[in-house]
């Protein structure tokens, strides 16, 4: 009888006594493991009590701890504006505490909690992740989360530019970094169309065109993003062309069609349209390809006089590749198929829109190879080279434009032309490598 009531004394001082039973950390496997975590770090419990049935309910075993040194401090977590992310555990009720320099910026129940865009400074922050008491045999209690951390002011927006002293037929590029989302720059300036495209995460980019004919000296862009704007100048140098007389027999009846005033309506009713188009990304990357082997016959820019006939210059605005007839012609860089037809003047036709108004054209195909509205990568065939329209033998006319200013084609084939140096000023680097490397 003795023996027995020492048993009974024992099983109750073992479960229904708090605190008379001395529990390990391994106890804390009749606990939940609440998975809670701030922008995906994961948190521990700096305080936690835990009422775990035993017995399916019969008693519950208290267990509690307490441990100062899991109330994390993540440091720099970002920068303003951030959207704070929460991983909060499921079956849980929870309720978010959030203190900016010891300011409530938020306090109440987690299912209100939307992620707050949080500005610059120091947070502390606490959750509390429980589950009420029932009349079930269910384990209930608590457990409290508590982090610090801090939010990096955001940048302050810059603008980087490339080469400013720019030769005639060359592109001036120039780079917006840490642009708040939802904010569209646009520049002007008198050299030419200036179109931003977004170039990754809070940075656009502008290719403008320093066209063939532009007259060397000073040109200022004025470059707007919010209500911050930025200006830098271009020195515009003079570009060597070289002028050439060229012999065309105008009794040939292909000829005349082809330079007759009808050819020249049709090429103003169809191309000088689309210099005024453009897409609002970039298609294009990398350096630009040479579009078909071959010799270059006639320079971009080349001033041009027909048959001895001094007192009418024209402007060659393409460079020629020389080549024999069905020579593929490849886009020199990705971009939209805008035009691909057959026009009097330029013959077989395709052009292309690399993004911002940079546009290929390419002429006197002998076969099109490219359906307008589709895309074409970089290397894909659209063509072949032929002498259809006003050409004297087979060669590809390549142009390229930024809205209506010719560019010279052979600088874009270079890595460190104009196109591709909307880099300097005092920047970090790791946007510059970033740059770089999407151009690579
Ligand atoms: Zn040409």
């Amino acid at each position: 009888m003795k023996r027995i009531f020492f048993i009974a004394l024992a099983v109750v001082c073992c479960f229904a006594g708090y605190g008379i039973y001395s529990y390990t950390v391994a106890d804390w496997r009749l606990a939940p493991d609440p998975q809670t975590a701030v922008m995906e770090t994961r948190l521990e419990p700096a305080e936690a009590e835990w009422h775990a049935p035993l017995l399916k309910g019969l008693f519950r075993k208290a267990l509690s701890r307490r441990d100062a040194a899991s109330e994390a401090a993540l440091g720099p977590i970002g920068t303003a504006p951030l959207p704070l992310s929460l991983a909060l555990p499921q079956g849980f009720e929870h309720r978010v505490r959030l203190l900016r320099e010891g300011e409530p910026v938020f306090d109440g129940q987690a299912a209100a909690w939307e992620p707050i865009a949080l500005e610059a400074g120091a947070y502390a922050l606490e959750i509390d992740c429980s589950v009420p008491e029932t009349n079930g045999t269910a384990g209930y209690g608590s457990f409290r989360y508590r982090c610090t951390f801090t939010v990096e002011p955001a940048p302050e927006p810059a603008l980087l530019t490339g080469r400013t002293e720019l030769r005639q037929g060359d592109v001036a590029a120039l780079r917006l970094v840490h642009i708040p989302p939802g904010l569209a720059p646009h520049a002007e300036t008198e050299l030419g169309m200036a179109i931003f495209t977004p170039d990754g995460p809070g940075a656009w980019y502008v290719a403008i065109p320093v066209g063939n004919a532009q007259n060397p000296g000073q040109y200022g862009i004025r470059v707007q993003a919010g209500d911050r704007s930025f200006e830098t100048t271009i020195t515009v140098l003079p570009f060597d062309f070289v002028e050439q007389n060229l012999i065309v027999d105008t009794s040939s009846a292909a000829i005349s069609e082809a330079n007759s005033p009808a050819a020249y309506r049709e090429y103003r009713e169809k191309i000088p349209p689309l210099f005024d188009t453009y897409d609002a990304e970039r298609h294009w990357h990398g350096v630009f390809a040479v579009p078909a082997d071959g010799r270059v016959s006639t320079e971009f820019g080349t001033i041009r006089y027909t048959n001895g006939d001094y007192s009418r210059p024209r402007r060659h605005n393409g460079m020629d590749i020389a080549a024999p007839e069905g020579t593929p012609v490849f886009a020199p860089n990705a971009g939209r198929v805008v035009m691909a037809e057959r026009l009097l003047n330029t013959g077989n036709t395709v052009v292309i829109e690399h993004g911002g108004g940079l546009k290929s054209y390419f002429f006197h195909l002998s076969r099109i190879d490219a359906a307008p509205g589709g895309m074409a990568e970089k290397g894909a065939q659209i063509g072949a080279v032929g002498s259809t329209g006003y050409s004297t033998g087979p060669h590809l006319h390549y142009e390229v434009r930024i809205g209506n200013r010719p560019i010279n084609p052979s600088m874009l084939f270079e890595a460190d032309a104009g196109l591709y140096c909307a880099e300097g000023g005092e920047e970090d680097a790791q946007l510059r490598e970033a740059f770089r490397r999407r151009e690579e």
